[in-house]
């Protein structure tokens, strides 16, 4: 039996997948996308035999992937395939340390031993507090909607609270980790999983000790064809189960009568449905799609998450020294968050991270050489990004890769493309080009993300990185869960 019509606007990760669950579930899912290709901040850049993933290239939890394959009764390896990497990153320090980020965590913990005295038992009494509070707290925080009283009726959510210590929630991550780890270069490799969602950690609490759970317990994986095969096969998917698209499409309006939703406008053109998902930022669904400035405005009261600047560098050269994922690290970390979020100015010695593919896949670039995508932090919002900066950010950049890696790497650099926040911003919709939606750096953020629902229009949904639970693939992924869940229960009623 067919339930009624959705229209889902935005094909983004979020957007993608709401609109497959929502499909197997009887649905008529529409998808409106502006862009010519499903994906949002997935996307993909082919230069002169390079191919550069140009959004995420960190892929965890393919549990959520899998889950809507099951759920759709296809089989996934005719889809999509991944395997794991065996270093989730390889961190390079400004004294000359480098060290292997093994998945498994008693080599990790060895690794660290040898290479900078850590206590190893102190590295896997982290993974495993890591591992316990997101299994306790994470695993309620992100997968049900914390603005619905049937989560907080849970029994396991009290327990769960009460369990978790008092710096997990009134101290900051770096207090946190000062107090459970003795070397600097330790302190500094958990204090960066701030930035899995665009977070200071300097400011954000000790609750994010729960993200290195997924990159240094649950693993780290590569699929095959890089990121944008994620979506190549959730789009496959959708089609398969029915799901129409309209590309180049750009929807005008949201329709509201007597506080429900009506429908959209496309090109002008109304279209009737009861029932709307979005998978646009938030800020931009509130101002332009509903011109409601006041629920805009409350969004800005949320600090915006770091966005970034990247280079995309196709490199004649093969550097056996680099993995797939590396970090060169600031020598002076609390100046470059200063900066990012209190100064709102890129910093001269950036953190940068380095992803190559081409480690993995040698066919994503030409025969000896790497394709390079070459990232740093950067505050939310394009105006400060003139070519005067993006000039000056790579001159730093390659100054640093220089002094870390004894290369001067300008020779070697064959194309290169560049994207800043405003070029984010411009693909996406995403407001000031934040990576995440809004930062995790207040105490109360996870409870003070948008909810995944409207209170005042009835049959309004969100779905995607600026709502709850927040940013990145697997996030996204289970918004779209939580979305099609609060659908299907609003119609048994
Ligand atoms: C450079 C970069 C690096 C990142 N690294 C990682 C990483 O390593 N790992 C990770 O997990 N995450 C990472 N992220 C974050 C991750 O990419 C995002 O959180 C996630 O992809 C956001 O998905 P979304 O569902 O919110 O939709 P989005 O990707 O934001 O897509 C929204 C879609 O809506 C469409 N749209 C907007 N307005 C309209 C309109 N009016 N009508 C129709 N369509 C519209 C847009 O065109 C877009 O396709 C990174 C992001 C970036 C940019």
């Amino acid at each position: 039996m067919q339930q009624s019509s959705v229209s889902v606007i935005g094909s983004g990760i979020g957007g993608l997948s709401v609109a497959i669950r929502l499909a197997i579930s009887g649905f008529g899912v529409t998808v409106y996308e502006k862009n010519d290709r499903p994906g949002g901040k997935l996307g993909i850049l082919e230069q002169q035999g390079y191919r550069f993933d140009t959004g995420p290239s960190l892929f965890t939890q393919p549990a959520n992937i899998e889950e809507l394959f099951a759920l759709a009764g296809e089989p996934i390896e005719a889809y999509f395939s991944y395997r794991p990497v065996d270093i989730s990153c390889r961190y390079f320090f400004e004294n000359g340390k480098t060290i292997n980020a093994f998945t498994k965590s008693s080599d990790f913990a060895r690794q660290m031993q040898e290479v900078t005295g850590e206590s190893p038992e102190a590295i896997e009494q982290y993974l495993r507090n890591s591992e316990k509070v997101y299994d306790r707290v994470g695993n309620i925080f992100l997968n049900y909607s914390l603005h619905k009283s049937s989560t907080w009726l849970n029994k396991r959510i009290f327990p769960a609270l009460k369990q978790t210590g008092f710096d997990y929630i009134f101290s900051t991550l770096d207090q946190f980790n000062k107090l459970r780890l003795r070397t600097p270069e330790a302190v500094q490799i958990f204090n960066r999983f701030a930035t899995y969602n665009g977070s200071n950690p300097y400011q954000a609490p000790g609750m994010l000790s729960l993200i290195p759970h997924l990159e240094q317990n649950q693993g780290t994986f590569y699929p095959k064809g890089g990121m944008i095969s994620i979506i190549d096969a959730l789009y496959k998917l959708a089609i398969k189960k029915g799901v129409r698209f309209h590309f180049g499409t750009k929807v005008e309006s949201i329709l509201t009568e007597n506080g429900a939703v009506k429908g959209i406008v496309v090109n002008g053109e109304k279209i009737s449905s009861n029932l709307v998902v979005s998978n646009v930022d938030v800020y931009y669904t509130y101002l332009h799609l509903l011109q409601d400035k006041i629920s805009a405005s409350n969004v800005l009261k949320r600090e915006r998450s770091s966005s970034a600047l990247i280079f995309y560098w196709g490199i004649a050269k093969e550097f056996p020294s680099l993995h797939l994922h590396n970090i060169f690290f600031s020598k002076d970390y609390p100046a470059e968050f200063r900066h990012l979020f209190e100064y709102k100015k890129m910093f001269s010695d950036p953190t940068v991270y380095i992803n190559i593919t081409s480690k993995m896949e040698p066919e994503q670039a030409p025969p000896g050489k790497e394709n390079w995508f070459v990232m740093v932090n950067a505050p939310a919002g394009s105006e400060i990004f003139t070519n005067e900066l993006i000039q000056q950010s790579r001159l730093n950049i390659l100054a640093k890769l220089k002094r870390m890696m004894g290369v001067d790497l300008e020779p070697f650099i064959e194309t290169e493309e560049t994207l800043t926040p405003g070029g984010i911003e411009a693909q996406t919709d995403s407001y000031m080009g934040s990576l995440y939606g809004t930062s995790s750096n207040s105490k109360w953020a996870a409870f003070l993300r948008h909810p995944n629902f409207s209170s005042r229009i009835r049959g309004l949904y969100f779905t995607g990185g600026s709502v709850h639970p927040g940013g990145g693939i697997p996030l996204c992924m289970k918004s779209a869960k939580i979305v099609s869940e609060l659908i299907l229960v609003s119609r048994s009623k």
